[in-house]
């Protein structure tokens, strides 16, 4: 009996131990010595980035929480099977700048393991499309590297050497870019929607309207007319103008656009959705690139 008794109150003791040490625990370092490191980017841009940052990192295990034809996540919908990922993951990575807005709560929960790889630029009015221009992908890249080797010691090392290499070849690619596009500083684009001001800042191109002004939302007959109008305008000066449609979104819109114009429309990726291939988003700057050079060789003004 007494034994018995001894047992609960033993049991009881070690109850209020637990709750006690679980409620005044510091933020717990999110990675232990041998275990796996379960990594969750909430979106594309940043899986790509840790593709590159985890290569060859025995023991690191990055997963897509929004699938890679979600595209941004202005509309995105959480689901049940989101939440169960983000709780379980070791770290939780996000674009942050409010791109992640619908998971302020979830992130708020894992505050201690998260890493917002935009934390820190200097925004454009608010706007998250960092990752868009190279200069904004390449500061990601380095910042998740670096929280993620603050949570993850054991590999600090390797995480730090990968973000270095993969933002070697970012650079490589934005001086190659910048050597082709510098000429045509100040030439007018509009675009789809607003993914492109860091991108148009980093290329001095003036980004003269976008198509939808809330992502999701089809333009209103009066917005349309508005663009159109100021395409007309632009020509009629001699200026020369381009207009691009994003391969996430239908064109449909930019097609009337275009019809009302005589101007063609080409194709910008935000490389928002895409392969599960570590160098997806340089092949899309790549091929930004090319697109960019047909639209302003060809550009009707
Ligand atoms: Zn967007």
């Amino acid at each position: 009996m007494c034994k018995k008794i001894f047992s609960i109150i033993a049991a009881v003791f070690s109850l209020m131990f637990f709750s006690c040490s679980k409620k005044n625990a510091l933020p717990a370092p999110s990675v232990k010595g041998s275990e796996n490191v379960r990594i969750t980017a909430t979106f594309y841009p940043v899986y790509i980035m840790l593709l590159n940052i985890t290569d060859s990192v025995p023991g690191t295990q990055v997963s897509l929480l929004a699938p890679p034809n979600t595209g941004c996540l202005h509309d995105y919908q959480l689901t049940t099977k989101d939440m169960k990922a983000i709780a379980e993951c070791d770290i939780l990575v996000a674009n942050g700048a409010g791109m992640e807005d619908f998971l302020d709560k979830a992130m708020e929960a894992r505050k201690g393991q998260l890493i917002q790889a935009a934390e820190g630029y200097t925004l454009i009015e608010d706007n998250p499309h960092v990752w868009v221009s190279p200069d904004g992908a390449a500061y990601e890249t380095r910042r998740i590297a670096q929280q993620l080797a603050l949570l993850d010691k054991k590999n600090a090392d390797s995480y730090l050497k990968n973000a270095q290499e993969y933002v070697q070849k970012i650079t490589d690619l934005s001086k190659k870019m910048h050597a082709s596009l510098d000429k045509y500083a100040g030439t007018k684009i509009i675009t789809f929607h607003e993914a492109f001001p860091y991108f148009t800042k980093e290329f001095a191109l003036t980004q003269a309207g976008t198509i939808e002004r809330e992502p999701g939302t089809e333009p209103t007959a009066k917005e349309l007319a508005e663009i159109i109008s100021l395409i007309k305008q632009a020509a009629s000066s001699g200026e020369k103008i381009a207009l691009f449609a994003e391969p996430q979104y239908s064109s449909g819109a930019a097609a009337v656009i275009a019809q009302e114009t005589g101007l063609k429309v080409y194709e910008l990726d935000p490389a928002v959705t895409g392969e599960l291939d570590k160098d997806a988003y340089l092949k899309a700057m790549e091929t930004n690139l090319k697109v960019l050079e047909t639209a302003f060789t060809g550009a009707a003004y």
